[in-house]
């Protein structure tokens, strides 16, 4: 279980939200997300108005040739959908996320977004309309309201304000020494795992995107903390099609589709009761979890 994206893809996936009028660091971190094979194909149309319906059709990759890591996957997400991804280590469940901003370019099938193929349009208007939530959050040192801002430099004061509030940051903001203009990073104030992850969340209400790629933190968090990132996230996900890396169990039962992944493809499709009743990987790995961990599965 590591960091969802590379450094590199990191980087890629900010990157156009950036401003403009940054021209010294968007030009660096072109630079350095130079993927010579991953570029907008000449014609590719702008990506608007997203309703997200998702599909995967026949997907299969390799990070390097003769060696794949998924095989033909099909999938059909509905606009609007939480699809949580679980299954054992390594078997594909980031690198299905990661190939929907194309992070990785599809070696057979594809992938569509509202019908459009995702290489048709541009990376830009794509990597807009999909927002990542990962549990390495990446902060720079500035004020916590130019943190909240990555995601739209252009957002007003009470925008930033509701987005912190939603997310329930709020509070943390109230107990700072300069509120919103309290500077964090290294020569700041240093925010807690749980205050990072609220920040990244605040930053999501703000972007606002139709599509959402989340990375749940395994890391331990204490419980109250857990239950208003759970919650936070809860509200973010509505109304937006969700893909969780999920590694909780609260998360995996309030999902509207279970997708069970394995080093064979997906093994498995449903809702909990529906996989739980018919009793095969799903209903085992839960049973194994509870067995081996009871307060994950209390957690619930
Ligand atoms: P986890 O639950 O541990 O995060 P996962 O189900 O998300 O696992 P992936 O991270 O998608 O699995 O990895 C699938 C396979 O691809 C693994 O064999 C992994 O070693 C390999 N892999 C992942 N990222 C890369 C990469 N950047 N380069 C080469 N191989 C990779």
């Amino acid at each position: 279980v590591g960091v969802f994206f590379r450094p590199l893809e990191k980087i890629a996936a900010v990157i156009e939200v950036y401003p403009k009028g940054l021209a010294g660091f968007r030009s660096y971190l072109d630079f350095l997300a130079t993927r010579p094979d991953i570029a907008d194909r000449a014609g590719a149309i702008e990506l608007a108005g997203v309703r997200g319906d998702v599909r995967y059709e026949g997907v299969s990759f390799a990070y390097a040739s003769g060696r794949p890591v998924l095989n033909e996957i099909t999938l059909d997400i509905r606009a609007g959908e939480t699809v949580a991804f679980v299954g054992p280590s390594g078997a594909g469940k980031t690198t299905i996320c990661s190939l929907l901003p194309r992070f990785y370019e599809v070696t057979g099938g594809r992938i569509t977004v509202d019908g459009h193929d995702v290489r048709d349009v541009t990376l830009a208007s794509l990597r807009r309309s999909i927002g990542i939530v990962q549990q390495d959050v990446f902060l720079f040192a500035g004020t916590i309201r130019e943190n909240i801002a990555y995601g739209r430099l252009d957002a007003s004061e009470p925008d930033i304000v509701r987005a912190a509030r939603r997310a329930q940051l709020d509070q943390v903001i109230a107990g700072l020494p300069a509120g919103l203009d309290t500077v964090i990073g290294e020569r700041g104030v240093k925010l807690s795992g749980g205050q990072k992850q609220r920040l990244a969340i605040a930053r999501m209400f703000l972007k606002d995107p139709p599509i959402l790629i989340l990375d749940e933190a395994t890391s331990a968090l204490d419980s109250e903390t857990e239950r208003q990132i759970q919650e936070s996230l809860a509200a973010l996900s509505v109304g937006r099609t969700t893909l969780v890396i999920a590694h909780r169990l609260s998360t995996v039962r309030n999902a509207d589709r279970i997708v069970v992944v394995t080093r064979d493809g997906v093994a498995e499709q449903g809702a909990h009761e529906e996989l739980i009743g018919a009793d095969g990987i799903y209903a085992r790995m839960i049973s194994a979890q509870f067995h081996a961990d009871p307060g994950i599965a209390q957690a619930s």
